[in-house]
């Protein structure tokens, strides 16, 4: 048996893909989207047809477009086989998998209005809507802690990894001649101890290990600390009737903030004021977190079962529709508005912060990473003016930002996890990160449990 990298590995942290093959089954773990960086984009057109041949079936550990993003270009390519999925995650996947063909339909739009001009021929969208459609009579739900035999003699079990609603870590174990492997998929892992998800289970045993390493080189501060601040400089703004404007990233940390809020509302740390989720894809996702509060965590979990989260959430309010949006331009504050995207790249922020970025009053509260050259990471770096559709806006907002709320595992827990089964001497491939942390935690796994960790290359067969 062996395994193929199709994706996050020779130093990439998106695009994860595993292909497992037996002598008697091939099954897909994750079908992820490249991101970023144009060089890879030829990446996302070309593995998926070969490996098609003969692939019985798909399981995935999560909804992130870097896990599921490929996922169409199956069905396109002929793929009618089953893909496995833990509930939530199905739900998650069909959502982001729409608004990434709707994304794609835009940019392509844009880029061959451009072709045209220069007389080059168009491009096509990697899938279309109709395509992530197709996927949905594929998914099959799979039952935390359950054995499944998802293909002959490939038996997976699904257990919480702490990254986001529905996230799997995959024990996968294979049955070939007369013996039996162990192989384990990470998944992302999740933080311990944040609030709202559960955390990530360890595994007790390996033989094979997958693992990420998108953070092994660092800790993360804690929420608690970072949480306080933020409350404080929401605190200020609401008070001084300021409005609190938040680029968003629509699953994950919209509703995590939404708890947070909750919470400091029930602790009476803040006063409640009114909240705008501004977001069709937050809307949507956040029906979906209220759909499996089953998997919250035992805090979280006793606040939705006793009503206290939609009581303490009574001033915020869901606006789907652009024309609500546009209507805040004028409201006055104090008010805090979700808003994608999270880098302020595009979407709805961007009329919030033209409109409000140049009062003194608003509040800035960035939430996630800011890439290189986005317009979040010039306010975050002082930037006294901007370029935001087509206009300069002056800042003369306050920012803050909220760290912690990543939801990937820093070293010291990825360590721990990875610990939990050092006795059982797994082969440890590392993938899932830069060269940089996967490096420093390649270094921290030799030092503490004795194992010399592989750092596998893109395209590569691994042979078990
Ligand atoms: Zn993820």
């Amino acid at each position: 048996m062996n395994i193929t990298l199709l994706g996050a590995s020779g130093g990439e942290v998106t695009g994860s893909c595993y292909v497992l093959r037996t002598k008697r089954a091939n099954v897909m773990i994750d079908c992820g989207l490249f991101q970023g960086a144009h060089k890879l984009e030829n990446h996302n057109r070309l593995p998926s047809k070969g490996a098609l041949t003969k692939l019985d079936a798909v399981v995935l550990t999560h909804a992130h477009l870097d896990h599921t993003g490929r996922l169409p270009l199956l069905t396109r390519f002929g793929y009618r086989g089953p893909i496995y999925a833990t509930p939530a995650t199905i739900s998650l996947t069909d959502l982001i998998l729409r608004d990434s063909a709707h994304l794609q339909s835009e940019d392509v739009k844009r880029e061959n209005r451009r072709r045209a001009e220069k007389g080059r021929p168009p491009v096509e969208a990697l899938y279309t809507t109709r395509q992530v459609e197709q996927l949905r009579p594929l998914f099959k739900k799979m039952k935390y802690d359950q054995a499944q035999e998802v293909a002959p003699g490939v038996i997976v079990r699904v257990i919480e990894s702490g990254h986001i609603l529905g996230a799997v870590s995959l024990e996968v174990t294979v049955e070939e001649n007369g013996t039996k492997k162990v192989i384990v998929f990470s998944g992302d892992l999740g933080p311990r101890g944040a609030p709202l998800h559960r955390d990530p289970i360890p595994f007790k045993h390996a033989d094979v290990v997958f693992m990420e390493s998108t953070y092994g080189d660092r800790d993360h501060r804690s929420l608690a600390e970072t949480a306080i601040e933020a409350r404080e400089a929401i605190r200020k703004t609401v008070e001084a009737k300021g409005r609190v404007l938040v680029p968003t990233f629509a699953i994950g940390r919209t509703q995590l903030l939404l708890y947070l809020l909750a919470g400091a509302f029930k602790r009476k740390t803040l006063t409640p004021f009114p909240i705008f989720i501004d977001s069709p894809m937050a809307i949507e996702a956040t029906t979906i977190y209220r759909t499996h509060r089953e998997l919250f965590d035992e805090e979280a979990l006793a606040m939705a079962k006793a009503g206290e989260l939609m009581n303490q959430l009574r001033t915020a309010k869901m606006l789907p529709k652009a024309s609500d949006s546009r209507a805040l331009a004028t409201r006055p504050g104090p008010f805090l508005v979700m808003a994608g995207a999270g880098m302020c790249t595009g979407g709805r922020i961007l009329h919030h912060l033209v409109n409000h970025l140049s009062d003194p009053t608003t509040l800035l509260l960035m939430v996630g990473y800011q890439s290189r050259g986005s317009v979040g990471r010039q306010i975050v770096e002082g930037a006294r003016s901007v370029r935001i559709m087509g206009k300069t806006v002056a800042v003369r907002a306050s920012t803050h930002t909220v760290g912690g709320l990543s939801g990937h595992a820093g070293q010291k827990d990825l360590l721990a996890w990875i610990g939990s089964m050092a006795s059982s001497k797994p082969r440890v491939l590392l993938t899932h990160g830069e060269d940089g942390p996967r490096g420093a935690l390649r270094g921290l796994i030799q030092k503490r449990y004795g194992i010399t960790s592989e750092i596998p290359d893109y395209q590569q067969t691994i042979e078990l």
